[in-house]
């Protein structure tokens, strides 16, 4: 019989479990970082689940421990900080950039085996902050917090948020703001851009090795590929077709997709000016400095593959040992991107009006109902949440002549599919969310967050941890901002 080792301890005190399979690559991809302690490190927010989900000792870091851990006091045992290189197209201009005000601890294991990145937002300069000066406002890191959330409780792949902690430091932005860092917890943090920063090495070697880190850790299935960088990109596509219809299915707006904003995992990632559309425009744009509209809602789906041809543009001399073939494999790829974008919309779609069977007609009676409700600047969630089979419906702006003519459409469409009327409500609860995050009650919590009051955005996020609960009777957080609310405009949170 073989002799017994001792036992390892899988786990180290408070759950922690780091593993820095990143560190591996080559150095051109990172350098060490060490986050710069703070005068007064205070946990504002802790996510309760998400630390026990993760594995973690929840109790334990709710207190003092977790506010040095999370504002980067102190390191969890086992933590190798790191800050990754990437360079990224910038509304629509490459340049290099990397992990300005972000250190990644580790990747923690769960105890399901998962592998996440565990990363602080806010916690000092690294070797790519240029000018800046590493840090984060409370503000916005609570917005990532909120939005965050919300978006994992809606469903839709998105980084997560585990803790904020106050700093006790001022930054200074147009004004002078508290500080705070925000712990992000990713299924990785390789970007586009991530790519870009590898093609620039102007070694194939870089690339090729980021190819097979990247299969490693989110497509292991596709490892011994004929082509494991067609493979990869075809992979990258497909979950960023699935990943832009569920934005666009709930009015989310990123607002800056540039290409280091867009992970390879598929998550959404980077809440910075982002915000979710009220009335329904496809030109809606929250951004104070997308004057142009680059990032608009409707673009979305039209950036992103603009995104992943510039993906394609780093994998070329993977793809083939000749251009000309390589641009054509890469071309065709890319032309799979729109068709599975609108299969995956229309797909949605069809759920949030309650339809099971596929009508070739289906496509016409959804375009209806959007140039009514642009017409009409109806809200786009509280359209679809409060879509009823019984006629008249709630808001004015619906009981028009030509919703009461697309309702007669719509009803009858119903009709022809074998499935009962609840079963279609059913369907229709499960993917019209009740509840998103209102700017204006996003605000508010801000407001009272600021002023050391976190009722308010507890509250909100206990609503928004449930978004398809139809029956909570929480009237306010359904309404859109009063009327006569001035636009809203959001700003990157640097
Ligand atoms: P973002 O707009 O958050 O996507 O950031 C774009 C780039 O600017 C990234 O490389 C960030 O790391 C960097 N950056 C943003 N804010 C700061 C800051 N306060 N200090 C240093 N780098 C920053
Ligand atoms: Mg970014």
């Amino acid at each position: 019989m073989a002799p017994s080792s001792p036992p390892t301890p899988l786990f180290a005190p408070g759950g922690w479990r780091l593993e820095h399979s990143y560190a591996q690559l080559p150095p051109v991809l990172h350098r060490p970082a060490t986050p710069t302690p703070v005068a007064a490190p205070r946990l504002v927010m802790f996510n309760h689940p998400l630390a026990i989900s993760l594995g973690l000792d929840a109790d334990a870091l709710a207190g003092e421990t977790g506010a040095a851990i999370f504002a980067g006091n102190q390191l969890p045992p086992g933590a190798s900080p790191l800050a990754q290189a990437y360079a990224g197209h910038q509304y629509g201009h490459f340049t290099t950039l990397g992990d300005g005000r972000a250190i990644l601890l580790g990747e923690q294991i769960t105890p399901r085996g998962e592998r996440f990145d565990l990363q602080l937002k806010g916690a000092g300069p690294t070797t790519y902050s240029r000018r800046g000066d590493g840090r984060a406002a409370l503000g916005p890191m609570l917005r990532e917090y909120i939005i965050s959330e919300a978006m994992h409780a809606l469903g839709i792949p998105t980084t997560r948020s585990l803790a904020v902690a106050a700093t006790g430091e001022t930054v200074y932005r147009e004004n002078p703001l508290p500080g705070a860092v925000l712990t992000r917890v990713a299924a990785s943090h390789i970007r586009v851009g991530t790519f870009e920063w590898a093609a620039a090495q102007r070694d194939d070697t870089t690339v090729r090795t980021l190819v097979d880190y990247t299969l490693h850790r989110h497509w292991p299935e596709l490892i011994h590929a004929t082509n494991p960088a067609i493979a990869l990109f075809d992979a990258v596509i497909e979950r960023q077709a699935a990943l832009l219809a569920r934005w666009m299915l709930v009015g989310f707006v990123h607002g800056v997709m540039n290409t280091d904003n867009m992970a390879i995992s598929g998550e959404t990632i980077d809440y910075g000016p982002c915000a979710f559309m009220d009335a329904y425009d496809p030109a809606t744009v929250f951004s104070s400095i997308d004057q142009r509209g680059r990032y608009a809602y409707g673009n979305q789906p039209a950036i992103a593959q603009w995104n992943l041809t510039r993906l394609a543009e780093t994998l070329i001399p993977l793809l083939h040992p000749e251009e000309a073939p390589a641009i054509e494999l890469a071309q065709a790829a890319l032309g799979r991107f729109a068709s599975r974008y609108q299969q995956h919309w229309l797909t949605g779609l069809r759920r949030k009006l309650g339809l099971f069977t596929e009508e070739p007609e289906d496509p016409a009676l959804i375009d209806s109902l959007l140039t009514g409700m642009q017409q009409t600047k109806a809200d786009f969630t509280n359209t679809f949440a409060g879509l009823d089979r019984a006629l008249p419906a709630v808001d004015a702006p619906r009981t028009d002549e030509a919703f009461h003519q697309w309702h007669a459409r719509w009803l009858a469409r119903l009709g022809r599919q074998p499935q009962s009327p609840a079963q279609s409500d059913e369907l229709r609860r499960a993917h019209n969310p009740a509840f998103i995050p209102r700017n204006h009650l996003v605000e508010a919590a801000l407001a009272a967050a600021e002023q050391n009051d976190l009722s308010v955005m507890q509250r909100l996020l206990a609503v928004l941890a449930t978004p398809y609960d139809h029956n909570r009777p929480a009237p306010d957080y359904r309404s859109p901002a009063p009327d006569g609310a001035a636009d809203y405009q959001t700003f990157c949170g640097t």
